[in-house]
């Protein structure tokens, strides 16, 4: 009964297509007579990460019945016919929000509140107002988040842009020559907003690299890029939409996803230390990926430091961690499309792939040799069906998505969010060209990483390189984006480097291995939704699909959810899905769901313990337990050993140590039971159970 009763419900809610709260993307096709592929990917891409639920239209009339509508092209001077004209000037005044970019129409000025414009290439930059974009987005807080690099001072020209002149609008940002670049005027009861720019060139663009070195910083920098317009127009349809649902960014109940990747690409790495990572990293209770060079033959680059260490793959993969390929061969001039073609990947395998690098250029390197035989020798070696790849050094190969697609691949992870202008996955573009198709791969750009090119990273430095991590990840966490962290596992310091790492992660943020942050990403991509609410507070998301088929690591952000008196979340079938809740930020919600798929930690920093990072280990074990732990000042420690019934069995220490890590095992031989063990450090306690097998 209570099933019929919502879906009863269902139906009045949705069963009606009109009064929806959704995003109209209204492409102008038939009056530009030629498809904007490039716009309105853009925009369409925006809105996905952006999380908010739209609908694309090729008729105005359809798209008038959602509260925003967005127009990807330029509207050319003449295109539309005057009763459009005056149709988009009606809905703007009767509260409908209008978002357009690069208007010429003069007919539309008075809409905009603009009087004119200057059009040119030279625009360097764009100078947002703080305190007004603030006020549109709460993610938008940061001086380096409003004023965005859109071309370096090394290019004479760079992409075209409109820059306006005012009339009644305000400018929300203006280009380097004082001219307004984003700007928002109001009409009657709504409003709308003026890009002086295109979609195509502050999206698509930068994920195609012909930007022109618009990065803030070269590498292991916060970057926004593109984020800004994703986080603007999800911050416009919140602030004009009651009680505005869009898609979280981030797994699940977590504020943040940190997705720790390593690049086994040496024998100091894949004989030794990629074992001591794997194992801080299970003991913790951490999934991380492995991305591992097959380099099976001796060249200029490196040793045969494949062959035998099957074992060692396999130890890492029965951690939990994921394995991924990081090449064959890994030759600097992988990117070079001239020396390194596509090849055959039907045909190529191990026993007929010979690459090799003469410390100069590379003979017999193909792509399609590089993805296929990585991934038949790491099937071979531990049964693991890779799904990822990325390449050495990140040398981006063009003919890239075309070998991993045949490869049967799903995610590349050969980007940094420097180079491509954002911390978010997309679609990867098969040719790398702006008209390129999208492909079925999808790109997760790296964020920070042990690769320094200047003042490299060292065992005397580490802990500086750390704190720019953090500052990367603490910026990131704050706009709830990813974090992808590289890290070569091929020195033991660089255990402590990670771990700091993680000890320091602003809170709330989930550790997630690559894959599945990939799968999360695609299900939410994937994942519509309606949202409504009755006049007594009641909000119902309404989802696309049926509760077995929904990722339980989507959530939802609920603007001002918390004066929300009920929120019900009902799957296609009109079933109930139970979830739980959490504030976000102000009076905001998050609505989460529970169950299976969701198994990765979250850590919450506690910045008053003096003990950090401490484990116990093996566990269980057949008498000798290791414990390892670190101190952030020096202090009285003492370690003791409790039978079942509470006797002290052995004081494995007590007395004073110096900060750092610290190593120390029970001597006394244990009998078969089970065990409790308390580390004192000065006044804080910390217990555990241990068992004696
Ligand atoms: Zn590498």
């Amino acid at each position: 009964m209570k099933r019929l009763f919502n879906l009863l419900l269902f139906i009045v809610l949705f069963g009606n297509s009109n009064a929806q709260n959704r995003v109209s993307v209204f492409e102008i096709t038939n009056y530009i007579g030629l498809e904007d592929k490039e716009n309105n990917f853009s925009v369409n891409h925006a809105l996905k990460v952006a999380g908010v639920p739209f609908s694309t239209y090729t008729s105005f009339a359809q798209s008038i019945n959602n509260p925003v509508i967005i127009i990807p092209s330029t509207i050319e001077v003449g295109i539309f016919p005057q009763t459009l004209i005056d149709s988009l000037k009606n809905y703007v005044s009767n509260g409908g929000i209008l978002i357009l970019s690069q208007l010429k129409e003069n007919q539309l000025f008075n809409l905009t509140g603009v009087s004119s414009y200057s059009y040119s290439s030279n625009k360097k930059m764009i100078i947002g107002d703080l305190d007004k974009l603030n006020d549109e987005s709460y993610l938008l807080d940061k001086t380096e988040e409003v004023n965005l690099k859109i071309c370096d001072s090394s290019f004479v020209t760079g992409f075209g842009t409109r820059g306006y002149i005012n009339s009644t609008a305000s400018s929300l940002a203006i280009f380097d020559d004082s001219s307004s670049a984003i700007l928002k005027n109001q009409f009657g009861d709504g409003f709308v907003y003026l890009f002086g720019l295109s979609w195509k060139d502050v999206i698509l663009r930068n994920q195609v690299n012909k930007d022109f070195k618009a990065a803030q910083t070269y590498s292991n920098g916060f970057e926004i890029g593109s984020d800004f317009y994703f986080f603007l127009i999800r911050g416009i349809f919140e602030k004009y939409i009651p009680f505005a649902v869009s898609k979280h960014t981030s797994v699940s109940n977590s504020n943040s996803s940190l997705i720790i990747t390593h690049d086994v690409d040496a024998t100091s790495a894949i004989a030794d230390i990629m074992t001591d990572f794997s194992s801080y990293e299970f003991e913790n209770n951490i999934r991380s990926t492995y991305f591992v060079t097959t380099h099976y033959k001796h060249d200029s680059i490196a040793k045969d430091f494949w062959t035998g260490y099957a074992d060692q793959i396999l130890s890492v993969k029965n951690k939990k961690h994921e394995i991924a390929s990081h090449s064959v061969s890994h030759v600097p001039d992988f990117d070079n499309s001239t020396i390194v073609q596509l090849g055959d990947c039907d045909e190529v395998e191990h026993s007929n792939y010979h690459p090799f690098y003469n410390g100069s250029i590379s003979t017999d390197v193909t792509v399609c040799g590089e993805v296929s035989v990585s991934k038949q020798l790491l099937k071979e070696a531990a049964d693991i069906d890779v799904k990822s790849f990325r390449a050495g050094y990140l040398a981006y190969n063009k003919n890239l998505l075309e070998g991993l697609e045949s490869m049967n691949y799903n995610f590349n992870s050969s980007n940094s969010a420097n180079d491509v202008l954002t911390s978010f996955p997309y679609q990867g573009h098969l040719t790398l060209s702006m008209s390129s198709d999208t492909s079925s791969i999808l790109e997760i750009p790296n964020t920070i990483s042990d690769v320094f090119t200047e003042d490299r990273i060292s065992e005397d430095n580490y802990m500086d390189k750390v704190a720019i991590w953090k500052s990367v990840q603490l910026k990131n966490s704050f706009n709830h984006s990813p974090t992808v962290l590289l890290i070569h596992p091929n020195r033991l310091w660089k255990i402590v480097a990670e771990q700091s790492l993680i000890r320091g992660l602003s809170a709330n943020t989930a550790i997630i291995p690559f894959e599945e942050y990939g799968r999360y990403w695609k299900d939410r991509v994937s994942t519509d939704f309606d949202f409504d609410i009755s006049s007594d507070s009641n909000m119902i998301i309404q989802l696309n699909i049926t509760e077995e088929k929904l990722n339980k690591s989507l959530s939802f952000s609920l603007k001002n959810g918390l004066a929300l008196k009920n929120i019900q979340v009902l799957d296609a079938d009109g079933k109930i899905v139970e979830h739980s809740e959490l504030k976000l930020h102000d009076n905001d919600k998050l609505v989460y769901f529970s169950g299976i798929g969701f198994d990765h930690s979250i850590f919450t920093y506690d910045e008053t313990s003096k003990l950090i990072n401490y484990s116990v280990y093996p566990n269980p074990s057949n008498s000798i337990f290791n414990f390892k732990f670190s101190l952030i000042n020096d202090a009285n420690v003492s370690i003791q050993l409790y039978d079942e019934l509470g006797n002290v069995v052995e004081e494995i220490m007590n007395n004073a140590i110096e900060l750092g890590n610290h190593f120390i095992s029970n001597t006394k031989k244990l009998n078969q039971g089970m065990y409790f063990y308390k580390i004192s450090v000065d006044d804080q306690h910390y217990y555990g159970k241990v068992i004696v097998n």
